[in-house]
């Protein structure tokens, strides 16, 4: 970060005024949660233990980090910043103090939710980032005991600043609380001995498997002596936990199971994955900026971006693909429409003669140009075995 010489010699000459002291930031980059207006001058006011402990319960809730700085400030309401690298959670102690616990608490998790999601606040992505945001926003609320109904009042009293219906809204945040009240039912039952849990049927995953994507069969050594499926299960989950891919999502399939990992970007040239900064943002964007110019100009030019999300079916069926293709969009979802967990019927199934582990590889190139996705379908990158071997999953496999 650059410092004004003279402003450091001016902080160094007099002492911080604790009450009001100028809060330094380029808030071009945000989402105000209603009013699409902010004040020249933002000011850094005491903080707040209450909003503080709201904050931490989001992000627990949330399963995410606080990636962000909390200040209480002269916003409206509250308010996502990105200023260069750094992340801000402004509010407004005002609208806090005046409004119920659950508006002040769905106002702040719609904030989290574009930092958690990595979000930069640019206009063409502007629909897409409010969805999103408000689909964590439902999430942590179901999470946190509240209703739908509360929600759907409080999304009518305080609409969007960012012209987006209600019907977009509430479809969006249901999504999220559907989505953690299935991770909520999973979760309270042991899981050894969990009758009920089969009673929740695991979603199916498309089958046969949407078509456009390279495969790989698992070699049968991967899983020599293994008995069950769930023993199948955890050799993937361990492989796939030492990547660093930690959120992924089961379905069933005929006489088995497929594991989807979430849409990951990837470098073009060698099939390996992005940093850590990049890898999961769902739209491209460099992995390094020269300088301030390259950085803004990366919100004006759009990059090239590779993504690819891998499946894991284990079956005894022997299966093609079906005609349809699936976009971007839609397989990035698939992350949120199965379970977090393996039911117990399908644990204990036996993994006898006849199945097998195939790697099905789903391609998207976003182009510098328009930015439309598009599926890399028939000529993929690599094949699906490079595609696993530069992931580092083949490894955790042994081949
Ligand atoms: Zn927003």
């Amino acid at each position: 970060m650059k410092i004004n010489p003279l402003l450091f010699l001016a902080l160094l000459a007099c002492p911080p005024l604790h009450a009001q002291e100028l809060l330094e930031l380029n808030a071009a980059q945000r989402c105000i949660y209603t009013g699409a207006l902010m004040d020249e001058e933002l000011y850094r006011f005491p903080e707040s233990d209450r909003v503080n402990a709201w904050v931490k319960e989001i992000a627990e809730l949330g399963d995410t980090e606080i990636n962000f700085e909390v200040v209480q400030t002269n916003v409206e309401n509250v308010s996502a910043v990105l200023d260069g690298e750094k992340r801000y959670l402004l509010y407004s102690l005002d609208f806090v103090e005046k409004n119920t616990e659950l508006e002040v608490v769905v106002a702040l998790a719609h904030e989290v939710g574009h930092h958690a999601n990595g979000h930069h606040f640019s206009a063409e992505r502007r629909k897409t980032e409010e969805l999103e945001a408000d689909q964590f926003m439902g999430y942590v609320m179901s999470k946190r005991g509240f209703t739908m109904p509360d929600i759907e009042a409080f999304l009518k009293k305080l609409p969007s600043s960012y012209e987006l219906s209600f019907e977009d809204r509430r479809l969006v945040v249901g999504e999220g609380f559907d989505k953690a009240g299935r991770s909520m039912q999973i979760n309270s039952l042991p899981f050894d001995n969990n009758p009920q849990l089969d009673e929740l049927t695991l979603p199916g995953f498309p089958w046969p498997p949407p078509s456009c994507n390279a495969r790989f069969a698992v070699p049968v050594s991967s899983f020599a002596g293994y008995r069950t499926l769930g023993d199948v299960e955890r050799k993937i989950c361990t492989a796939l936990d030492a990547k660093g891919y930690a959120q992924r999502s089961y379905f069933s399939v005929p006489n088995g199971f497929a594991i989807v990992t979430q849409l990951e970007q990837y470098n073009a040239e060698d099939g390996t994955a992005r940093n850590d900064r990049t890898r999961w943002l769902d739209y491209p964007a460099k992995d390094n900026f020269a300088g301030v110019l390259d950085y803004l100009k990366s919100f004006v030019m759009p990059q090239k971006g590779y993504f690819r999300l891998f499946v894991f079916v284990a079956t005894n069926q022997p299966f093609g693909g079906s005609a349809q293709r699936v976009s971007k969009d839609q397989a990035a979802a698939w992350l949120n429409l199965g379970f977090n967990k393996l039911p117990r019927s399908l644990a204990t199934a036996p993994f006898s003669a006849g199945y097998d582990v195939t790697a099905l590889v789903y391609e998207f190139e976003v182009p510098e140009s328009n930015r439309k996705p598009i599926q890399k379908c028939p000529a993929p990158l690599f094949d699906a075995k490079t595609h696993l071997q530069k992931s580092g999953i083949a490894a955790g496999l042994g081949f």
